[in-house]
């Protein structure tokens, strides 16, 4: 048996109630996730659209985060799913390091070593993984990918050519899969740069760089460029010549 995942991005609306679900079934900490529902908007206004992509553990068959723990907290079950075991963790945080999809975190609290384990505890009990159960439109599919007859094996064979993982080039064999959803949703550099549509194209000066005088704050003082010793009060002039010279304008 191989437990595998598949997430058809065709049908995710990214509505999180499965990165909900998973925070509140594993009681993961604020600021960490087991299950993150990234977005990402493709296209130039107003000829755009909202992809989501949600992204757990990818179970990999071959994982480096399983290779690199020295305590073997991280291990195989049986049925294929990658688990952790917090009793064993003592924190070195290297399978952090040796995951290349970020999906695991250290909990703030007992400084050991968390990700998603597809609910294994769930499974156990003849469940179903949390965010598979609340999923509105059953855009997750979860089940034994070394069956023939499984939904998930089925729904691999009959969209052969358009199942994807990520990273392939890593070589860590996930077992989690994707439909749908085009190329840049799994592929960040798939992304066409379009000159001018930088957010920061006009908030960022470089000129400063190898300049030991010129501090980052003074950047954001560039407007005030007239003033060479820069205080409160000098703050105070500015603002009071700018609003009077407004009103002599006639201004509102
Ligand atoms: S996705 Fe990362 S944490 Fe999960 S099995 Fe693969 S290497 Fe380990
Ligand atoms: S619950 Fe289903 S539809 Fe909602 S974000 Fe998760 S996968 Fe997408």
């Amino acid at each position: 048996m191989k437990l595998g995942f598949l997430v058809d991005l065709n049908l995710c609306m990214g509505c999180k109630g499965c990165e909900v679900a998973c925070k509140v079934e594993n009681e993961v900490p604020l600021s960490s996730w087991r299950l993150r529902v990234k977005y990402i908007d493709i296209g130039t206004f107003p000829d755009t659209s909202r992809s989501f992509t949600p992204l757990r553990c990818n179970h990999c068959e071959n994982a480096p985060c399983e290779r690199i723990c020295p305590v073997s907290a991280l291990h195989y079950l049986e049925n294929g799913i990658v688990n952790v075991d917090s009793a064993r963790c003592i924190g070195c945080a290297g399978c952090m390091m040796a995951c290349p999809y970020g999906a695991i975190y250290m909990d703030p609290e007992t400084n050991t070593a968390d990700k998603c384990t597809y609910c294994a505890h769930r499974i156990e009990s003849g469940m179903m993984p949390a965010c598979v159960v609340v999923c509105p439109v059953q855009a997750n599919i979860f089940g034994d990918v070394d069956d023939d007859t499984s939904h998930i094996s089925q729904y691999i064979m009959e969209h052969q050519g358009a199942v994807q993982v990520r990273k392939p080039e890593k070589h860590t064999n996930p077992k989690h899969f994707y439909v749908g959803g085009g190329n840049q949703t799994l592929n960040p550099l798939a992304h066409q740069r379009l000159e001018g549509y930088n957010l920061f194209n006009n908030v960022t000066h470089l000129e400063h760089v190898g300049d030991p005088h010129h501090g980052v704050i003074d950047r954001f003082l560039a407007p005030f460029t007239s003033h060479e010793h820069l205080d409160n009060k000098s703050f105070m002039d500015f603002d009071n010549k700018a609003h009077e010279s407004h009103e002599e304008e006639g201004g509102h």
